[in-house]
């Protein structure tokens, strides 16, 4: 289309890929990302020298093997042509989505990608938005996010409970893009700008929107995963919703101090009641209600101390600095080991 006659050099662009046990789609995904890059090049929107980055998250399964595959001999698998657009690097464990995410971010900044998209492994994602994402970045937009029209597809209890969270966080003042994931376009300056959180409890959601630069948005179906399971059992969700939660706002701390307040409030109430009622000569008989405010302020105390320690454990983890992931291996072959970015 016009792109190319535009006469600026097309953009490097790094799809990065995170996976972890996607070996039943890995092939099907690869393909389809192939035959897009390729178009992409044709119409000279992109460069060829662009590249999908995958990333095995410490898969147990043939992930690693496959991505290996489709860079020596991709049309093994299927691809069609024969441009080399295939690169892994592999973790020597499974650090979390957003670990893996990251590292992939970071890799292409460093190989002097231009800008990068992030896309999930299991196709729900749908490719086709690339397209305009790049017409975007083009146009000198240097975020996209990728926004789902619809959560047809997902489960009312993964939607509903979506929808509390993305609410909670936005009364705590979290800016967070409503019903877009973890697929965006970054450009260089986004990346290098994301390069600078050293936090150990990644929730790239709620820190790209902080990264500030212009933004637009590109809407997209989200669709059934195509093959395999869901990544993100319950218990994932939760902790990956606290995460976000706790990396973001110290607001929680602060309703502890308040509750404090109100139970003092409430025991001076009754301490002038049982006074009055002395004077009165009467005898207030106590037995439920002590009960029920020893249980009640036991209770707001444990809850108080779990909630603090939610933020001490937080700190522990951080001040550790301990290398987010560690790369055991690369496609390219350069020596990764024990690659780190604290
Ligand atoms: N993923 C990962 N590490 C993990 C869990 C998931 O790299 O520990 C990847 C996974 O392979 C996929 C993406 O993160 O590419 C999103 O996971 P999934 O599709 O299972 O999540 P859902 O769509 O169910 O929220
Ligand atoms: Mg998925």
């Amino acid at each position: 289309m016009a792109e190319a006659a535009m006469g600026e050099p097309a953009v490097r662009l790094c799809v990065v890929v995170p996976c972890y046990n996607e070996e039943e789609v890995l092939p099907e995904t690869a393909r389809r990302l192939a035959a897009k890059l390729s178009s992409l090049v044709e119409r000279g929107a992109i460069a060829p020298s662009s590249r999908v980055l995958f990333v095995n998250d410490g898969s147990r399964d043939a992930t690693w093997a496959l991505i290996k595959e489709l860079h020596a001999d991709p049309a093994r698998l299927g691809v069609e042509g024969d441009a080399p657009w295939f690169e892994g690097i592999s973790f020597a464990h499974n650090e979390g989505h957003q670990n893996a995410l990251f590292a992939g971010l970071m890799r292409a900044l460093d190989e002097g990608f231009d800008c990068a998209i992030s896309l999930d492994a299991d196709l729900q994602d749908d490719i086709d938005a690339m397209d305009e994402m790049l017409e975007k970045h083009r146009a000198g937009t240097e975020i996209v996010y990728g926004v789902r029209s619809s959560r047809g597809t997902d489960t009312a209890f993964k939607r509903g409970t979506a929808e509390a969270f993305y609410g909670f966080m936005r009364w705590l003042g979290v800016e967070l893009v409503s019903d877009s994931a973890d697929y965006r376009l970054m450009g260089r300056r986004a990346l290098a700008a994301l390069s600078g959180y050293r936090e150990v409890n990644l929730f790239l959601r709620g820190i790209v929107p902080a990264l500030g630069f212009t933004t637009d948005k590109v809407y997209y179906v989200r669709g059934e995963r195509f093959a395999g399971e869901s990544k993100y059992p319950l218990k994932k969700m939760a902790s990956f919703a606290l995460d976000g939660i706790t990396s973001f706002s110290v607001k929680p701390i602060r309703w502890v101090t308040l509750l404090g307040g109100l139970s003092i409030i409430v025991a001076l109430a009754m301490f002038a009641y049982t006074l009055v009622s002395l004077a009165l000569g009467h005898v207030v008989e106590g037995w439920s209600s002590l009960m029920v405010s020893i249980w009640l302020v036991g209770g707001l105390i444990m809850v108080s101390l779990g909630i603090v320690g939610e933020y001490v454990g937080k700190i522990y983890l951080e001040t550790k600095a301990r290398p987010r992931y560690i790369v055991a291996e690369a496609t390219d072959g350069v020596a990764h080991d024990g690659e780190l970015r604290a």
